[in-house]
């Protein structure tokens, strides 16, 4: 249901046409969207967007498609998908919302929308580290503090999704029951479950205690050569390590640059520690760069590594 005022008609136009495809993609993610989604227009085009339930209040006085895709990929979201827990019902419509402009503009696009979020949560984030008592902050798996359900919840579950694969992903978020979600370990488990991997340390970090942000800058960098046997011939090689200052672990993107191309490959690193990774190239290496922004930090002045000559 669209209502509207006067003067929108083709804003109006903008979400009808937007409709097919956001519901297709959250059928794709979610199920089938059930219960009926309205969205009301505001007269006042610079209004905040507000929600309450599957309505959403919007000017639509623009003529945005992106925005209107976003908008409906959010309200879809909560008439396919309940749970009692907002970081995993809010989270998960933000992220979805990421996900769905990654399939259209592509994942820097995903990342600039996600990137939105970002300065909501890092002040408090900067506090949670500096502050002395060990309970400081608001773990995710009750808070009802919305910068953090909302905001710092669409990141973990982007980098879930990073971590294990959309298939995995949506297996678990297709077999999420709202009844069964008592434990707070119940999330957790579904997505080990499909994805066969051992989750305890993320969720210990992002979910049910809050750590603050990681931190990566890289430590050290070796370039060096290696006798491929098989090819009968030199390859270029470079050992990385990355330090994490940060109380928060992750699973990072990091990017090694040489003159002709570059590769990206991930890399895990726990809160206070230091990982070490090697990678082959076609060229010698001339720059590093850790996280691609799907990674909130509270420093990325200190992601990027030039190497000098060798
Ligand atoms: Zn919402």
């Amino acid at each position: 249901m669209v209502l509207s005022l006067e003067g929108h008609e083709s804003g109006v136009a903008t979400y009808l046409s937007a409709i097919e495809p956001a519901t297709k993609f959250v059928t794709e993610w979610f199920g089938k969207p059930t219960a009926p989604i309205a969205i009301a227009d505001f007269a006042d085009p610079h209004a905040a967007p507000f929600e309450s339930g599957t309505l959403l209040m919007v000017s639509m006085a623009g003529e945005d498609t992106k925005l209107a895709g976003i908008n409906l990929v959010h309200e879809l979201v909560h008439s396919a998908f309940a749970s009692p827990r907002p970081w995993v019902s809010e989270g998960l419509a933000h992220f979805a919302e990421a996900v769905y402009r990654e399939q259209q503009g592509g994942r820097e696009a995903a990342l600039d929308l996600i990137g939105l979020h970002r300065a909501a949560f890092l002040d408090s984030e900067k506090e949670v580290a500096a502050a002395a008592e060990k309970n400081a902050g608001q773990p995710l798996i009750n808070t009802f503090d919305e910068t953090y359900y909302r905001s710092k919840a669409a990141y973990v579950w982007w980098m879930l999704r990073d971590m294990v694969g959309p298939a995995a992903l949506k297996e678990a978020i297709r077999g999420y029951r709202a009844a069964d979600d008592a434990d707070p370990k119940y999330v957790e488990r579904l997505i080990e479950s499909a994805s066969k991997r051992d989750l305890s340390v993320f969720f210990d970090d992002w979910v049910y205690h809050d750590r603050g942000l990681p931190d990566f800058h890289v430590q050290s960098v070796h370039p060096w050569k290696d006798k491929n046997e098989k090819a009968g011939k030199e390859v270029q090689m470079v050992t990385i390590t990355v330090e994490n200052l940060g109380s928060a672990g992750a699973e990072v993107p990091f990017t090694v640059q040489c003159e002709a191309s570059e590769i990206t490959n991930r890399l895990e690193i726990r809160a206070k520690s230091a990982a070490t990774t090697r990678v082959e190239l076609p060229c010698a290496p001339v720059e590093i760069v850790i996280n691609d922004g799907s990674v909130p930090e509270s420093d990325l002045t200190n992601n990027v590594f030039r190497i000098t000559e060798q």
